[in-house]
Protein backbone atom coordinates (compact mmCIF):
# COMPACT_ATOMS: atom_id res chain seq x y z
CA UNK A 1 0.00 0.00 0.00
CA UNK A 2 3.10 2.85 0.92
CA UNK A 3 4.34 1.83 -2.38
CA UNK A 4 1.11 2.14 -4.14
CA UNK A 5 1.20 5.62 -2.27
CA UNK A 6 4.70 6.64 -3.04
CA UNK A 7 3.58 5.64 -7.22
CA UNK A 8 0.54 8.35 -6.54
CA UNK A 9 3.32 11.07 -4.83
CA UNK A 10 5.75 10.35 -7.68
CA UNK A 11 2.68 10.65 -10.64
CA UNK A 12 1.54 13.82 -8.84
CA UNK A 13 5.04 15.46 -8.77
CA UNK A 14 5.43 14.42 -12.25
CA UNK A 15 2.17 15.87 -13.20
CA UNK A 16 3.85 19.37 -11.54
CA UNK A 17 7.09 19.12 -13.86
CA UNK A 18 9.41 17.27 -11.99
CA UNK A 19 11.01 14.05 -13.26
CA UNK A 20 13.10 11.18 -11.61
CA UNK A 21 16.43 12.17 -9.95
CA UNK A 22 19.04 9.62 -10.06
CA UNK A 23 19.44 9.58 -6.15
CA UNK A 24 18.54 11.43 -3.63
CA UNK A 25 21.68 13.75 -3.60
CA UNK A 26 20.85 15.15 -7.06
CA UNK A 27 17.18 15.42 -6.15
CA UNK A 28 15.63 18.57 -5.98
CA UNK A 29 12.64 17.29 -4.14
CA UNK A 30 13.02 14.02 -1.86
CA UNK A 31 9.96 12.69 -0.48
CA UNK A 32 9.87 10.36 2.18
CA UNK A 33 6.65 7.97 2.04
CA UNK A 34 6.95 6.28 5.58
CA UNK A 35 5.38 3.36 7.21
CA UNK A 36 5.18 3.06 11.11
CA UNK A 37 3.70 -0.61 11.51
CA UNK A 38 6.51 -1.76 13.47
CA UNK A 39 9.31 0.74 15.34
CA UNK A 40 12.23 0.60 13.26
CA UNK A 41 10.75 2.49 10.44
CA UNK A 42 10.66 5.35 13.30
CA UNK A 43 14.22 5.10 13.55
CA UNK A 44 14.68 5.04 10.06
CA UNK A 45 13.15 8.53 9.26
CA UNK A 46 14.94 10.31 11.52
CA UNK A 47 18.18 8.88 11.09
CA UNK A 48 17.74 9.66 7.15
CA UNK A 49 16.66 12.94 7.82
CA UNK A 50 19.68 13.61 9.99
CA UNK A 51 21.35 12.75 6.73
CA UNK A 52 19.09 14.50 4.47
CA UNK A 53 20.43 17.75 6.78
CA UNK A 54 23.57 18.23 5.67
CA UNK A 55 22.60 17.51 2.04
CA UNK A 56 20.39 20.29 2.39
CA UNK A 57 22.94 22.37 3.98
CA UNK A 58 25.34 21.91 0.82
CA UNK A 59 22.39 22.31 -1.65
CA UNK A 60 20.02 24.97 -0.01
CA UNK A 61 17.25 24.70 -2.40
CA UNK A 62 16.58 21.31 -2.05
CA UNK A 63 12.95 20.44 -0.73
CA UNK A 64 11.93 17.54 1.61
CA UNK A 65 8.55 16.40 1.77
CA UNK A 66 7.51 13.69 4.22
CA UNK A 67 4.54 11.73 4.01
CA UNK A 68 2.90 8.19 4.88
CA UNK A 69 1.79 6.72 8.07
CA UNK A 70 4.96 7.96 10.51
CA UNK A 71 3.95 11.62 9.23
CA UNK A 72 0.36 11.18 10.05
CA UNK A 73 0.93 9.35 13.38
CA UNK A 74 3.96 11.87 14.15
CA UNK A 75 2.30 14.99 12.93
CA UNK A 76 3.86 18.41 14.15
CA UNK A 77 6.71 16.06 15.85
CA UNK A 78 8.56 15.67 12.66
CA UNK A 79 9.54 19.54 11.89
CA UNK A 80 10.09 19.84 15.65
CA UNK A 81 12.46 17.33 15.24
CA UNK A 82 13.74 18.35 11.79
CA UNK A 83 12.97 21.56 11.28
CA UNK A 84 14.61 21.45 8.08
CA UNK A 85 11.66 19.07 6.82
CA UNK A 86 9.39 21.11 4.22
CA UNK A 87 6.30 19.50 4.25
CA UNK A 88 4.68 16.59 6.14
CA UNK A 89 1.54 15.19 4.71
CA UNK A 90 -0.69 12.87 6.25
CA UNK A 91 -2.14 9.64 4.48
CA UNK A 92 -5.85 11.07 4.07
CA UNK A 93 -4.82 14.31 1.55
CA UNK A 94 -1.96 12.48 -0.47
CA UNK A 95 -3.52 14.79 -3.17
CA UNK A 96 -2.76 17.84 -1.50
CA UNK A 97 1.17 17.03 -1.78
CA UNK A 98 1.69 19.55 -4.94
CA UNK A 99 -0.28 22.42 -3.77
CA UNK A 100 1.58 21.91 -0.17
CA UNK A 101 4.81 21.94 -1.82
CA UNK A 102 4.00 25.01 -3.31
CA UNK A 103 2.69 26.39 -0.32
CA UNK A 104 5.97 25.61 1.50
CA UNK A 105 7.93 27.52 -1.01
CA UNK A 106 6.01 30.58 -0.39
CA UNK A 107 5.49 30.68 2.96
CA UNK A 108 7.79 28.10 4.53
CA UNK A 109 7.29 24.74 6.32
CA UNK A 110 4.09 23.08 6.32
CA UNK A 111 2.52 20.23 8.15
CA UNK A 112 -1.20 19.48 7.17
CA UNK A 113 -2.45 16.15 8.28
CA UNK A 114 -6.40 15.35 8.18
CA UNK A 115 -8.17 13.17 11.09
CA UNK A 116 -10.01 11.11 8.03
CA UNK A 117 -10.65 11.07 4.49
CA UNK A 118 -12.75 14.40 3.73
CA UNK A 119 -12.90 14.14 0.30
CA UNK A 120 -13.73 11.11 -0.89
CA UNK A 121 -12.99 11.16 -4.53
CA UNK A 122 -9.20 12.07 -3.60
CA UNK A 123 -8.70 9.70 -1.18
CA UNK A 124 -7.85 6.76 -3.74
CA UNK A 125 -4.43 6.82 -4.42
CA UNK A 126 -5.64 4.94 -7.60
CA UNK A 127 -8.00 8.03 -8.54
CA UNK A 128 -4.57 10.14 -9.04
CA UNK A 129 -1.61 10.56 -11.38
CA UNK A 130 0.58 7.62 -11.48
CA UNK A 131 3.87 6.73 -11.71
CA UNK A 132 4.42 2.93 -12.12
CA UNK A 133 7.57 1.58 -12.23
CA UNK A 134 6.23 -1.56 -14.45
CA UNK A 135 3.89 -0.95 -17.20
CA UNK A 136 2.29 -4.80 -17.38
CA UNK A 137 1.33 -4.98 -13.56
CA UNK A 138 -1.05 -2.17 -11.29
CA UNK A 139 -2.56 -1.79 -7.93
CA UNK A 140 -5.79 -0.96 -7.27
CA UNK A 141 -7.15 0.36 -3.75
CA UNK A 142 -10.11 -0.99 -3.51
CA UNK A 143 -10.54 -0.11 0.42
CA UNK A 144 -8.99 2.28 2.73
CA UNK A 145 -8.70 2.19 6.36
CA UNK A 146 -9.44 -0.81 8.79
CA UNK A 147 -12.28 -1.00 11.09
CA UNK A 148 -11.17 -4.03 13.05
CA UNK A 149 -9.33 -3.52 16.67
CA UNK A 150 -6.07 -6.26 16.51
CA UNK A 151 -4.64 -5.31 19.82
CA UNK A 152 -0.96 -4.94 18.07
CA UNK A 153 -1.46 -3.25 15.22
CA UNK A 154 -1.63 0.68 14.68
CA UNK A 155 -3.51 0.70 10.84
CA UNK A 156 -6.81 1.86 12.11
CA UNK A 157 -4.86 4.62 14.21
CA UNK A 158 -3.56 6.10 11.23
CA UNK A 159 -5.50 5.08 8.16
CA UNK A 160 -8.70 5.89 9.66
CA UNK A 161 -11.97 3.88 9.32
CA UNK A 162 -13.02 1.24 6.50
CA UNK A 163 -14.31 2.62 3.16
CA UNK A 164 -15.11 0.38 0.05
CA UNK A 165 -14.70 2.59 -2.98
CA UNK A 166 -17.39 2.20 -5.21
CA UNK A 167 -17.84 -1.08 -7.61
CA UNK A 168 -18.26 0.74 -10.79
CA UNK A 169 -15.60 3.21 -10.58
CA UNK A 170 -13.49 0.28 -9.83
CA UNK A 171 -14.49 -1.65 -12.60
CA UNK A 172 -13.66 1.45 -14.75
CA UNK A 173 -10.12 1.96 -13.20
CA UNK A 174 -9.40 -1.76 -14.35
CA UNK A 175 -10.85 -1.26 -17.76
CA UNK A 176 -8.62 2.43 -18.42
CA UNK A 177 -5.40 -0.08 -16.90
CA UNK A 178 -6.31 -2.93 -19.06
CA UNK A 179 -6.74 -0.57 -22.00
CA UNK A 180 -3.34 0.90 -21.21
CA UNK A 181 -1.65 -2.78 -21.71
CA UNK A 182 -1.93 -3.65 -17.90
CA UNK A 183 -2.13 -7.22 -17.84
CA UNK A 184 -2.14 -7.90 -13.73
CA UNK A 185 -4.05 -6.02 -11.46
CA UNK A 186 -3.38 -6.75 -7.49
CA UNK A 187 -6.44 -5.35 -5.58
CA UNK A 188 -5.40 -3.56 -2.49
CA UNK A 189 -7.10 -3.40 1.05
CA UNK A 190 -6.61 -4.03 4.91
CA UNK A 191 -9.29 -6.75 5.12
CA UNK A 192 -10.27 -6.88 1.34
CA UNK A 193 -12.85 -9.97 2.45
CA UNK A 194 -15.14 -6.97 4.01
CA UNK A 195 -15.10 -5.24 0.53
CA UNK A 196 -18.38 -3.67 0.17
CA UNK A 197 -19.89 -3.96 4.06
CA UNK A 198 -20.38 -0.60 4.10
CA UNK A 199 -21.72 0.35 0.35
CA UNK A 200 -25.11 1.45 0.90
CA UNK A 201 -27.45 -1.01 2.23
CA UNK A 202 -30.40 0.53 0.79
CA UNK A 203 -29.75 -1.83 -2.20
CA UNK A 204 -31.59 -3.88 -0.81
CA UNK A 205 -34.86 -2.62 -1.99
CA UNK A 206 -36.14 -3.87 -4.84
CA UNK A 207 -35.70 -0.37 -6.90
CA UNK A 208 -32.43 0.97 -7.17
CA UNK A 209 -31.70 4.62 -5.41
CA UNK A 210 -29.87 6.72 -6.76
CA UNK A 211 -27.25 6.02 -4.05
CA UNK A 212 -26.94 2.57 -5.96
CA UNK A 213 -25.37 4.39 -8.56
CA UNK A 214 -23.16 6.58 -6.43
CA UNK A 215 -22.15 3.72 -3.83
CA UNK A 216 -22.20 0.76 -5.31
CA UNK A 217 -22.37 2.17 -8.88
CA UNK A 218 -24.68 1.59 -12.31
CA UNK A 219 -22.59 -1.47 -12.73
CA UNK A 220 -23.68 -3.19 -9.61
CA UNK A 221 -27.84 -1.21 -9.66
CA UNK A 222 -28.04 -2.65 -13.32
CA UNK A 223 -28.06 -6.74 -12.26
CA UNK A 224 -31.26 -7.49 -11.34
CA UNK A 225 -29.96 -10.87 -9.57
CA UNK A 226 -27.49 -8.52 -7.74
CA UNK A 227 -27.27 -9.28 -3.98
CA UNK A 228 -28.03 -6.51 -1.44
CA UNK A 229 -24.44 -5.33 -1.47
CA UNK A 230 -21.56 -6.48 -3.16
CA UNK A 231 -19.32 -8.57 -1.92
CA UNK A 232 -15.20 -9.05 -2.14
CA UNK A 233 -16.21 -11.97 -4.34
CA UNK A 234 -18.48 -10.39 -7.16
CA UNK A 235 -15.46 -7.71 -7.37
CA UNK A 236 -13.27 -10.46 -8.00
CA UNK A 237 -15.08 -11.85 -10.71
CA UNK A 238 -15.88 -8.70 -12.48
CA UNK A 239 -11.97 -7.75 -12.21
CA UNK A 240 -11.52 -11.50 -13.81
CA UNK A 241 -13.71 -10.65 -16.71
CA UNK A 242 -11.93 -7.49 -18.25
CA UNK A 243 -10.74 -8.12 -21.58
CA UNK A 244 -6.65 -7.99 -21.21
CA UNK A 245 -6.70 -8.60 -17.30
CA UNK A 246 -4.87 -12.32 -17.45
CA UNK A 247 -3.71 -12.22 -13.59
CA UNK A 248 -5.95 -10.86 -10.93
CA UNK A 249 -4.15 -10.85 -7.10
CA UNK A 250 -5.31 -9.16 -3.94
CA UNK A 251 -3.69 -8.59 -0.48
CA UNK A 252 -4.91 -9.08 2.25
CA UNK A 253 -8.13 -10.89 3.11
CA UNK A 254 -8.83 -11.44 6.98
CA UNK A 255 -9.26 -14.98 8.07
CA UNK A 256 -12.34 -14.01 10.21
CA UNK A 257 -13.82 -13.13 7.16
CA UNK A 258 -12.66 -15.16 4.24
CA UNK A 259 -16.52 -15.82 2.77
CA UNK A 260 -16.67 -19.54 0.62
CA UNK A 261 -17.81 -16.98 -2.03
CA UNK A 262 -14.46 -15.67 -2.50
CA UNK A 263 -13.00 -19.29 -2.42
CA UNK A 264 -14.92 -20.31 -4.95
CA UNK A 265 -14.81 -16.77 -7.27
CA UNK A 266 -11.25 -18.01 -6.66
CA UNK A 267 -12.07 -21.20 -8.28
CA UNK A 268 -13.77 -20.26 -10.85
CA UNK A 269 -12.50 -17.26 -12.45
CA UNK A 270 -8.38 -18.54 -14.01
CA UNK A 271 -7.51 -15.28 -13.95
CA UNK A 272 -7.61 -14.81 -10.60
CA UNK A 273 -4.36 -16.60 -9.02
CA UNK A 274 -3.76 -19.24 -7.30
CA UNK A 275 -2.46 -17.78 -4.29
CA UNK A 276 -3.84 -17.02 -1.01
CA UNK A 277 -2.04 -14.48 1.56
CA UNK A 278 -3.82 -15.94 5.09
CA UNK A 279 -1.72 -13.72 7.76
CA UNK A 280 -2.11 -16.40 11.01
CA UNK A 281 -0.20 -13.88 13.10
CA UNK A 282 -0.02 -16.84 15.84
CA UNK A 283 -1.10 -20.40 16.27
CA UNK A 284 -2.01 -20.03 19.68
CA UNK A 285 -5.78 -19.44 20.45
CA UNK A 286 -5.04 -17.55 23.94
CA UNK A 287 -2.61 -15.58 22.01
CA UNK A 288 -5.07 -15.46 19.02
CA UNK A 289 -7.83 -13.92 21.18
CA UNK A 290 -6.13 -11.32 23.47
CA UNK A 291 -4.76 -9.96 19.83
CA UNK A 292 -8.43 -9.73 18.81
CA UNK A 293 -7.98 -11.77 15.67
CA UNK A 294 -11.55 -13.35 15.26
CA UNK A 295 -10.50 -16.78 14.80
CA UNK A 296 -9.22 -19.88 16.31
CA UNK A 297 -6.20 -21.83 15.11
CA UNK A 298 -8.57 -25.24 14.34
CA UNK A 299 -10.81 -22.25 12.24
CA UNK A 300 -7.94 -20.73 10.31
CA UNK A 301 -6.61 -24.19 9.20
CA UNK A 302 -10.25 -25.61 8.13
CA UNK A 303 -10.60 -22.59 5.92
CA UNK A 304 -7.39 -22.93 4.44
CA UNK A 305 -8.15 -26.81 4.09
CA UNK A 306 -11.36 -25.48 2.33
CA UNK A 307 -9.46 -23.05 -0.05
CA UNK A 308 -6.82 -25.66 -0.65
CA UNK A 309 -9.97 -28.23 -1.85
CA UNK A 310 -11.68 -26.01 -4.20
CA UNK A 311 -8.78 -24.17 -5.88
CA UNK A 312 -6.20 -26.13 -7.70
CA UNK A 313 -2.35 -25.92 -7.03
CA UNK A 314 -2.62 -22.50 -4.09
CA UNK A 315 -0.27 -21.08 -2.62
CA UNK A 316 -0.42 -20.17 0.23
CA UNK A 317 1.42 -17.58 2.16
CA UNK A 318 1.33 -16.10 5.90
CA UNK A 319 1.94 -12.98 8.02
CA UNK A 320 3.48 -14.36 11.84
CA UNK A 321 4.35 -11.94 14.39
CA UNK A 322 6.84 -13.10 17.19
CA UNK A 323 6.93 -11.89 20.94
CA UNK A 324 3.51 -10.69 21.39
CA UNK A 325 3.20 -9.78 25.03
CA UNK A 326 2.51 -12.74 27.31
CA UNK A 327 3.60 -14.99 24.31
CA UNK A 328 4.53 -18.31 26.37
CA UNK A 329 6.60 -21.49 24.74
CA UNK A 330 3.57 -23.19 24.90
CA UNK A 331 2.09 -20.52 22.44
CA UNK A 332 4.86 -20.33 20.27
CA UNK A 333 4.89 -24.33 20.15
CA UNK A 334 0.95 -24.18 18.82
CA UNK A 335 2.21 -21.57 15.83
CA UNK A 336 5.05 -23.93 15.15
CA UNK A 337 2.53 -26.36 14.49
CA UNK A 338 0.22 -24.55 12.82
CA UNK A 339 2.46 -23.08 10.38
CA UNK A 340 4.07 -26.81 9.73
CA UNK A 341 0.57 -28.12 9.25
CA UNK A 342 -0.32 -24.96 6.55
CA UNK A 343 2.38 -25.78 4.75
CA UNK A 344 2.99 -22.38 3.47
CA UNK A 345 5.03 -20.97 0.39
CA UNK A 346 6.38 -18.30 2.34
CA UNK A 347 5.50 -16.74 5.60
CA UNK A 348 6.43 -12.92 6.55
CA UNK A 349 7.87 -12.80 10.01
CA UNK A 350 7.53 -10.43 12.12
CA UNK A 351 9.37 -9.62 16.20
CA UNK A 352 6.51 -7.65 17.84
CA UNK A 353 7.11 -4.35 18.04
CA UNK A 354 5.23 -2.23 20.69
CA UNK A 355 3.12 0.81 18.86
CA UNK A 356 2.17 3.54 21.48
CA UNK A 357 -1.30 3.95 21.25
CA UNK A 358 -2.41 0.00 20.76
CA UNK A 359 -3.54 -2.01 23.47
CA UNK A 360 -0.83 -4.45 23.69
CA UNK A 361 1.81 -1.50 23.88
CA UNK A 362 0.11 -1.33 27.36
CA UNK A 363 1.12 -4.70 28.44
CA UNK A 364 4.66 -3.94 29.21
CA UNK A 365 5.24 -6.51 32.40
CA UNK A 366 4.29 -8.71 29.28
CA UNK A 367 7.00 -8.18 26.67
CA UNK A 368 9.18 -11.37 25.72
CA UNK A 369 12.47 -10.69 26.59
CA UNK A 370 14.17 -10.05 23.31
CA UNK A 371 16.89 -13.17 23.40
CA UNK A 372 13.93 -15.41 23.82
CA UNK A 373 12.09 -13.84 20.96
CA UNK A 374 15.21 -14.02 18.39
CA UNK A 375 15.36 -17.84 19.39
CA UNK A 376 11.98 -18.36 18.45
CA UNK A 377 12.31 -16.35 15.23
CA UNK A 378 14.84 -18.60 14.31
CA UNK A 379 13.05 -21.53 14.87
CA UNK A 380 9.90 -20.20 13.08
CA UNK A 381 12.43 -18.92 9.98
CA UNK A 382 13.41 -22.65 9.67
CA UNK A 383 9.51 -24.19 9.69
CA UNK A 384 8.53 -21.64 6.76
CA UNK A 385 11.92 -22.55 4.93
CA UNK A 386 11.06 -26.48 5.04
CA UNK A 387 7.76 -26.17 3.76
CA UNK A 388 9.02 -23.58 1.28
CA UNK A 389 12.10 -25.41 0.13
CA UNK A 390 9.59 -28.41 0.17
CA UNK A 391 6.76 -26.88 -2.00
CA UNK A 392 9.32 -25.60 -4.31
CA UNK A 393 10.98 -28.73 -5.07
CA UNK A 394 7.67 -30.46 -5.55
CA UNK A 395 7.20 -27.79 -8.83
CA UNK A 396 10.87 -29.38 -10.40
CA UNK A 397 9.82 -30.59 -13.99
CA UNK A 398 6.96 -28.68 -14.37
CA UNK A 399 6.00 -25.88 -17.25
CA UNK A 400 4.66 -22.58 -15.42
CA UNK A 401 3.29 -19.40 -16.89
CA UNK A 402 5.32 -16.22 -15.74
CA UNK A 403 5.33 -13.08 -16.58
CA UNK A 404 8.71 -11.63 -17.26
CA UNK A 405 9.57 -8.51 -14.99
CA UNK A 406 13.57 -7.81 -15.93
CA UNK A 407 17.05 -9.11 -15.21
CA UNK A 408 17.39 -11.13 -11.83
CA UNK A 409 18.47 -8.56 -8.96
CA UNK A 410 21.07 -11.00 -7.83
CA UNK A 411 22.40 -12.22 -11.38
CA UNK A 412 21.47 -9.65 -13.98
CA UNK A 413 22.40 -12.54 -16.72
CA UNK A 414 19.27 -13.94 -16.18
CA UNK A 415 15.36 -12.67 -16.14
CA UNK A 416 13.22 -13.33 -13.34
CA UNK A 417 9.84 -13.58 -14.20
CA UNK A 418 6.29 -14.12 -11.50
CA UNK A 419 4.61 -17.46 -11.70
CA UNK A 420 0.74 -17.62 -11.24
CA UNK A 421 1.45 -18.64 -7.82
CA UNK A 422 3.49 -15.44 -7.16
CA UNK A 423 6.83 -17.36 -7.47
CA UNK A 424 9.86 -15.85 -8.44
CA UNK A 425 11.11 -17.90 -11.15
CA UNK A 426 14.82 -17.41 -12.59
CA UNK A 427 15.68 -18.37 -15.75
CA UNK A 428 18.25 -17.85 -18.88
CA UNK A 429 17.03 -16.38 -22.75
CA UNK A 430 19.41 -16.22 -25.47
CA UNK A 431 16.81 -13.35 -26.55
CA UNK A 432 15.99 -10.02 -24.71
CA UNK A 433 12.70 -10.47 -23.23
CA UNK A 434 10.64 -7.24 -22.63
CA UNK A 435 8.92 -6.65 -19.12
CA UNK A 436 5.75 -7.88 -19.44
CA UNK A 437 6.30 -10.49 -21.68
CA UNK A 438 4.45 -13.72 -21.56
CA UNK A 439 6.23 -16.79 -21.31
CA UNK A 440 6.36 -20.59 -19.84
CA UNK A 441 9.90 -21.79 -18.27
CA UNK A 442 10.10 -25.37 -17.27
CA UNK A 443 11.30 -25.49 -13.35
CA UNK A 444 14.59 -27.35 -12.70
CA UNK A 445 15.80 -26.40 -9.45
CA UNK A 446 14.86 -24.58 -6.42
CA UNK A 447 15.55 -22.81 -2.88
CA UNK A 448 13.23 -21.88 -0.23
CA UNK A 449 12.49 -18.21 -2.28
CA UNK A 450 12.79 -18.78 -5.46
CA UNK A 451 12.56 -21.03 -8.49
CA UNK A 452 15.48 -21.97 -11.25
CA UNK A 453 13.89 -22.49 -14.36
CA UNK A 454 14.47 -23.16 -18.21
CA UNK A 455 12.73 -20.91 -21.18
CA UNK A 456 10.40 -22.89 -22.58
CA UNK A 457 8.20 -20.90 -24.89
CA UNK A 458 7.57 -17.38 -25.23
CA UNK A 459 3.76 -16.69 -25.63
CA UNK A 460 3.24 -13.07 -26.26
CA UNK A 461 5.14 -9.64 -25.54
CA UNK A 462 4.23 -7.54 -23.26
CA UNK A 463 0.72 -5.41 -24.71
CA UNK A 464 1.53 -1.96 -23.04
CA UNK A 465 2.77 0.64 -25.22
CA UNK A 466 6.30 1.42 -24.48
CA UNK A 467 7.14 5.08 -23.88
CA UNK A 468 8.98 6.98 -26.37
CA UNK A 469 10.91 9.72 -24.85
CA UNK A 470 10.22 13.33 -26.06
CA UNK A 471 13.01 15.73 -25.82
CA UNK A 472 11.48 19.41 -25.68
CA UNK A 473 12.34 21.81 -27.71
N1 LIG B 1 -4.57 -6.15 7.47
C1 LIG B 1 -3.67 -7.25 7.43
C2 LIG B 1 -4.20 -8.37 8.31
O1 LIG B 1 -5.00 -8.19 9.16
O2 LIG B 1 -3.69 -9.44 8.15
C3 LIG B 1 -2.30 -6.88 7.93
C4 LIG B 1 -1.76 -5.59 7.59
S1 LIG B 1 -0.34 -5.12 8.49
C5 LIG B 1 -0.06 -3.67 7.65
C6 LIG B 1 0.90 -6.22 7.88
C7 LIG B 1 1.49 -7.13 8.93
O3 LIG B 1 2.32 -6.39 9.80
C8 LIG B 1 0.49 -7.80 9.85
O4 LIG B 1 -0.11 -8.91 9.27
C9 LIG B 1 1.33 -8.16 11.04
O5 LIG B 1 1.87 -9.45 10.92
C10 LIG B 1 2.46 -7.13 10.99
N2 LIG B 1 2.35 -6.19 12.13
C11 LIG B 1 1.41 -5.27 12.33
N3 LIG B 1 1.62 -4.62 13.50
C12 LIG B 1 2.75 -5.16 14.03
C13 LIG B 1 3.48 -4.93 15.23
N4 LIG B 1 3.09 -4.02 16.12
N5 LIG B 1 4.59 -5.67 15.44
C14 LIG B 1 4.99 -6.59 14.55
N6 LIG B 1 4.33 -6.87 13.42
C15 LIG B 1 3.21 -6.16 13.15
FE1 LIG C 1 -4.18 -4.08 11.51
FE2 LIG C 1 -5.85 -6.02 12.19
FE3 LIG C 1 -6.66 -4.05 10.59
FE4 LIG C 1 -4.94 -5.88 9.68
S1 LIG C 1 -7.05 -6.25 10.34
S2 LIG C 1 -4.80 -3.66 9.45
S3 LIG C 1 -3.71 -6.27 11.47
S4 LIG C 1 -6.08 -3.86 12.72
Amino acid sequence: MNEHDSERIAGLLEADGLTLAASPDDADVVVLNTCCIRENADNKLYGTLGHLKSAKAARPGMEIIVSGCLAQKDRDLVQRKAGHVDVVVGTHNVHRTVELLHASRASGPVTEIWDEALDEAEAWPSALPVRRDVDHSAWVTIQIGCDNNCAFCIVPAVRGREISRPFAELVAEVERLAADGVIEVTLLGQNVNSYGRDLTTSLRSESASALDATRAGPVWAADAARRPRPLFADLLGAVAAVEGIGRVRFTSPHPKDLRPETIAAMADHPEVCPHLHLPLQSGSDRVLAAMHRGYTADRYLARLAAARLAIDDLAVTTDIIVGFPGETDADFSATLEVAAEAEYDSAYTFIYSPRAGTEAAELTEQFVAPDVVAERFERLRVVVERSALARHHARIGRVEEVVVEGPSKRDPSVLTGRTAQNKLAHFASSVPLRPGTLATVRVVGAGPHFLRAELAEVLAGPRHRTRIPVVAG
